[in-house]
């Protein structure tokens, strides 16, 4: 097959909600429909396996979360799809964040009781910076959830965006009785825990019909014309482009645990979804087509195994084709790279694989020459952009308590940092390194695996601060003398970026107001 036609086939996507809206159901539905899974289960249970072969992944098994970002790809009527799943815990939000640098478009789950959370309003925002197509499913329709109306409200005012309803629930709850499909104007009638439905959509070439009557009953029937007259009243024809674009998010209705409502969106989206694009790396624009190779890791995944220290960088495919075995160039290694062990992600079973194509996410055991955001290529120097660190919201001081093992803790400070595991900042004066996470539960996890992995032992004492900004300036001479005056609030990142330490956002707003010469960014990219 063509290089082309590789690229056009492909769809690659990640799966985004508050935790419990039902992401873990609707992926585990998705798998059925590629056949990629023969039952109902497999996915939880292939988590909680993976998870047994790592102890400090026990930390996280206990409190019931799952961690793991993995991959599941699969085929589904000629399509490859790439599912890129996501932890929903909020104190994984990073990890999240950058795996979405790695998708073309989003599904976003939706709870009809529970309506928007703010998990979800948090990682729309990243969406939105991307532009990136989100469809949205809302989900639980068996349940006496809120008003559709005021959801789809709710849902425009939170996330910010336009929506277009493709489908539309008949009742709710215990008298929940189908989805109306807008998009080719069919009908798909409800019946608790059915496996698959294409035999149970009917056609329905006219609403006044009046078979609509002995299918759902008068009242419905009735409901359901008056629902579409005023939606397709209200909203405009759905328009493919703006989705495209992330200006409108096509909204459907369904039941994930009863596989219902999920293939109607299955089959929209293998339309409308986009295939891989261009991407943008700060040398230039990169084409899919091009012939040359190129890619960038986006996630690295702990080594499982403490023996070995080695781990799966997970690198998505950029452009051209990538073979197995063949000297790659990698941003900051010295000497090209070659990797005999690529792994693909095949639903449940990872297999070694040949070669891969745009769009694609492969992984790589790495020994310690790849960090997240570095690119890989076949020869050229590519930076892609977009994947940022984020300012932090808790801060702590690493103490170290054994002083015999201070190289061992410096090493494993570096390489969890590499991982992404969190951001490590240190302070201009004293030397003093400061980790900082979106949530608490990484300190557990960091101190967990330094003792385990690297024998270091450390313990964290609580900083009082309040975001970490990185700073800059046209004028470099305001810069030096503002670092100077403030050189006790002053750190570097991992990269050695400069980074100023506020602890207050009053604080953060009086020196903002006082150096209007010093740009304060809330990420590292800017
Ligand atoms: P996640 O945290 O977003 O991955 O959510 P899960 O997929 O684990 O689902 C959370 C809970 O909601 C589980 O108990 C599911 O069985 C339940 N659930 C998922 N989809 C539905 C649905 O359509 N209806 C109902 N009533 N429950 C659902």
């Amino acid at each position: 097959m063509s290089l082309t036609k590789e690229i056009q086939r492909r769809k690659t996507f990640g799966i985004i909600s508050h935790p419990d809206a039902g992401k873990t159901t609707l992926t585990e539905k998705l798998l059925l429909f590629g056949g990629a899974i023969k039952t109902a289960g497999a996915v939880k249970s292939n988590k909680i396996d993976t998870h047994a072969k790592s102890d400090w992944m026990e930390i996280e098994k206990q409190r019931g979360i799952s961690v793991a970002t993995s991959v599941m790809g699969f085929e589904y009527k000629g399509t490859k799809i790439n599912l890129l799943d996501t932890p929903g815990h909020q104190d994984f939000a990073e990890d999240t964040y950058r795996t979405l640098t790695a998708v073309d478009s989003v599904i976003m789950v939706i709870d009809c009781v529970k309506g928007v959370e703010i998990q979800t309003e948090k990682l729309m925002e990243v969406c939105r910076m991307r532009k990136t197509p989100v469809i949205c499913f809302i989900n639980k329709l068996d349940r006496e959830g809120r008003d559709p109306y005021d959801l789809l409200d709710e849902v425009e005012e939170k996330l910010n965006i336009n929506v277009r309803p493709l489908s539309w629930p008949i009742s709710m709850g215990k008298t929940f009785k189908g989805v109306y499909n807008l998009y080719n104007r069919s009908l798909n009638l409800f019946r608790p825990s059915q496996r698959k439905l294409s035999d149970d959509i009917m056609e329905i070439e006219d609403l006044s019909d009046a078979k609509l009557e002995d299918l759902v009953g008068e009242h419905n029937a009735d409901q359901l014309r008056e629902d579409v007259e005023l939606i397709e009243g209200v909203y405009p024809d759905f328009d493919k482009e703006a989705y495209l674009n992330g200006e409108i998010a096509p909204v459907f209705f369904g039941s994930a645990v009863n596989n219902f409502g999920v293939q109607e969106m299955l089959d929209t989206f293998i339309d409308i979804a986009p295939s891989p694009k261009s991407r943008h790396a700060e040398e230039r624009e990169v084409a899919p087509d091009e012939n040359k190779f190129s890619g960038f890791v986006f996630k690295i995944h702990a080594n499982m195994d403490p023996n070995h220290r080695n781990r799966i960088a997970f690198l998505r495919i950029c452009s051209g084709r990538f073979e197995r075995n063949k000297p790659y160039k990698s941003m900051r290694a010295t000497k090209p790279l070659r990797f005999s062990n690529v792994t693909s992600f095949m639903a449940q079973d990872k297999e070694i694989i040949e070669e891969a194509f745009p769009g694609d996410i492969v992984g790589l055991y790495d020994t310690g020459n790849l960090k997240i955001g570095d690119s890989l290529s076949d020869g050229e120097n590519l930076t892609f952009k977009g994947i940022p660190s984020f300012s932090p919201e808790i801060f702590k001081e690493v103490i170290n308590k054994d002083a015999m093992k201070t190289k061992q803790l410096e090493k494993g400070l570096k390489q969890l940092m590499e991982e992404g595991v969190a951001q490590l900042f240190t302070f201009d004066i004293g030397s003093r390194k400061v980790i900082g996470t979106v949530g608490q539960l990484q300190f557990e996890v960091i101190q967990f695996r330094l003792k385990n992995e690297y024998n270091a032992t450390v313990e964290f004492a609580p900083m009082n601060l309040y975001k970490a900004c990185w700073i800059s300036s046209k004028d470099k001479k305001q810069l030096d003398e503002f670092v100077r005056s403030k050189n006790r609030h002053i750190a570097y990142d991992k990269e050695g970026k400069l980074v100023f330490m506020a602890e207050s956002r009053a604080w953060l707003q009086m020196v903002q107001d006082n150096y209007p010469e010093i740009e304060f960014h809330f990420t590292s990219e800017f």
